[in-house]
């Protein structure tokens, strides 16, 4: 059974061969580029567009066929940014949403951006030096630097290729997330 027709949806687009992350676009570019042969089918969505003498299966992640020279650009930082990047995964505990502490189920809200190297000692918006922590962690952490109090980084933050895609497909179907690709600066 196919699904009400998702017009408003959006598409990952790829860039031919080695398949990074372009673009965000509606559906009926996507397919567009399809019918034109620019572009090739990665990933299904399961919905299906029904046009009057036709049906075409709604694709989630399309790539193009040849390889596109883009100009890497620089991401900007966002605390949005780093939550969505690192998955709202606490880098210290590693707890994530759902999780129950000291009672509480916690939410996205729970979990707040943590300076690695303090701002309060100069440490700076950027990408490398700032993670998802939950309140917890955050708290316990303070004005010190990780290694002062034997708190270990589960990953190495790092720079995304650009904010807003991180952003795009941090809130896109789970099927986009294998396509995020992370830079470091
Ligand atoms: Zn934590």
């Amino acid at each position: 059974m196919s699904t009400a027709v998702p017009l408003k949806g959006r598409v990952l687009l790829l860039n031919g061969s080695n398949w990074e992350p372009l673009a965000v676009i509606t559906v009926p570019r996507a397919i567009n580029l399809v019918l034109a042969g620019k572009a090739v089918v990665i990933e299904q969505s399961g919905h299906f567009l029904q046009t009057i003498r036709d049906k075409f299966p709604v694709p989630s992640v399309i790539a193009l066929r040849t390889y596109i020279n883009v100009p890497r650009r620089q991401a900007h930082w966002s605390r949005k940014g780093v939550l969505v990047r690192d998955n709202y995964t606490c880098i210290y505990c590693g707890v994530q949403p759902g999780a129950l502490v000291k009672g509480k189920v916690l939410s996205k809200n729970d979990f707040t951006v943590d300076h690695v190297f303090p701002k309060s000692r100069g440490g700076k918006d950027q990408w490398t030096n700032t993670a998802c922590a939950c309140y917890t962690c955050n708290h316990r952490k303070g004005d010190k630097l990780p290694n002062e109090l034997g708190m270990k980084l589960k990953w190495e933050p790092k720079t995304p290729r650009t904010s807003y895609l991180v952003i795009a497909i941090g809130t896109g179907p789970d099927a986009w997330k294998r396509y995020v690709e992370i830079h470091h600066d």
